[in-house]
């Protein structure tokens, strides 16, 4: 018996005797991803014991009528693989969602597939349709996964920076889209309403990205994760409901922000059948099917009444008013988002160094609060590096602690 060393232990090996165990083995296309930063704060938050308005997930449950129609399909044996596209009552009753809510139509049977959480159809999309050396233009600040997706496909991300005007409105450049362009453009990808910004993409802002699409043969790949969260009256459009973009984007969504179920891991895409194969060919070997139980219940949640969108809607633009106000209250420089889970800030009024990523480090310590640094969402990372982001999808006592907790923390 001999021994080889994994990480400063002493292992026996049969006959290699001292070797080094493999440490190096992570592939070239994910070199330098790490662990996600969700999982870097969440677990400072734990270890901490501090309120995280890190990680984007709710604290409440949601609707009692979709919470139970899961514990009635699991009662029901609704517990192995469900079909490949999902079952029918879900795509039907996305159909009826897209329908119901924006006047798309859609043939559950080849238009539509179920996916583990927008994140797989996200992968699904990105594996089932880029070959190496492709391009794909994001929108940056972008959700983290973009890029990770992209990077699998041995694809390349070409950014488009959102920053904020004079009026703090995120906005991005058209001549700096149009040049983004190149031979090797296949994809856009879009996200809105957007995370980390809370930015809605404006009807002329979609107009001037859905003429680049056409203009150049490109496909569009949109995440409308936030659709049913966007503040103060405004109102989602999907891209694939301007002129000449129905046949040419998949359209993702998920229902673990409107229906608080983040964990149930329960998306969709949808769009033209050809768009849908390419990725579910991808999908089928990722996880093939997922959520049984939770599909059923997801199709309760999409039929629910306008009353419910409405209240959760107004619940989030309470606890978004009161974080704004207190974050600006100690200093930040904040940007009121206009939809989704977040508020970005800017940190440099607090700590001249405006680093944003030691910033949220040593925040939990600080104030017993948690939050993220923007640079992870950019794939050039100066534009984001004094930005951080905070969630505000918690109860208004966890907002209220954390408004005194921060002012506790900053005051001199
Ligand atoms: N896209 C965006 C913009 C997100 O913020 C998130 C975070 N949940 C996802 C996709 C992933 O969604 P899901 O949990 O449904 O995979
Ligand atoms: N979408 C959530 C966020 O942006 C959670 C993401 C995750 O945990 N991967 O915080």
């Amino acid at each position: 018996m001999s021994f080889s060393r994994v990480a400063g232990r002493s292992v026996p090996t049969r006959t290699l005797g001292w070797v080094a165990a493999p440490t190096d083995v992570i592939s070239s296309r994910l070199a330098g991803f790490g662990t996600t930063i969700f999982a870097e704060m969440s677990a400072l938050a734990v270890g901490t014991g501090a309120i995280n308005l890190g990680q984007g997930f709710p604290d409440t449950d949601g609707p009692r009528e979709v919470l139970d129609a899961a514990i009635e399909s699991i009662d029901g044996g609704l517990n192995q693989y469900p079909p490949l596209p999902g079952m029918p009552i879900l795509r039907e009753a996305i159909a009826a969602h897209q329908q119901r809510f924006y006047d798309i139509e859609l043939d559950p049977a080849t238009e539509i597939v179920v996916t583990a959480g927008a994140t797989e159809a996200l992968a699904g999309a990105l594996l089932g349709m880029l070959d190496a050396g492709d391009e794909v233009i994001v929108f940056e600040p972008m959700y983290d996964s973009y890029r990770a997706g992209i990077a699998m496909a041995d694809a390349r991300a070409v950014p488009v920076l959102l920053a904020p005007d004079a009026n703090g409105n995120y906005v991005f450049d058209p001549a700096e889209l149009r040049a983004a362009v190149s031979s090797r453009t296949k994809l856009v990808l879009l996200n809105t309403p957007h995370n980390p910004t809370g930015k809605v993409f404006t009807r002329d802002e979609l107009q001037l990205i859905a003429d680049v699409v056409l203009e150049h043969d490109l496909i569009a790949v949109t995440d409308e994760v936030y659709e049913h969260l966007a503040f103060d009256g405004r109102t989602h459009v999907p891209l694939s409901t301007l002129p000449g973009m129905a046949e040419r984007t998949l359209t993702i969504s998920s229902g673990g922000k409107t229906f608080h179920t983040t964990g149930w891991k329960i998306g969709w895409m949808s769009g033209p059948a050809p768009l849908v194969a390419a990725a579910r060919t991808a999908k089928q070997f990722l996880t093939f099917v997922n959520g049984a139980p939770f599909q059923p219940a997801m199709a309760v949640g999409l039929g629910l009444p306008d009353s419910y969108f409405a209240g959760m809607r107004a619940g989030l633009q309470a606890t978004r008013d009161r974080l704004v106000a207190a974050l600006d209250s100690v200093g930040f420089i904040t940007y009121t988002p206009e939809a989704s889970y977040f508020v970005t800030a800017d940190i440099r009024p607090l700590d001249s160094s405006g680093n944003g990523v030691d910033f949220c480090r040593q925040l939990p310590h600080r104030c017993g609060v948690v939050a993220v640094p923007n640079e992870v969402f950019y794939a050039r990372p100066e534009h984001g590096r004094h930005m951080v982001r905070f969630a505000f999808c918690k109860q208004m006592q966890v907002i209220e602690a954390a408004a005194d907790a921060l002012t506790k923390g900053f005051s001199p």
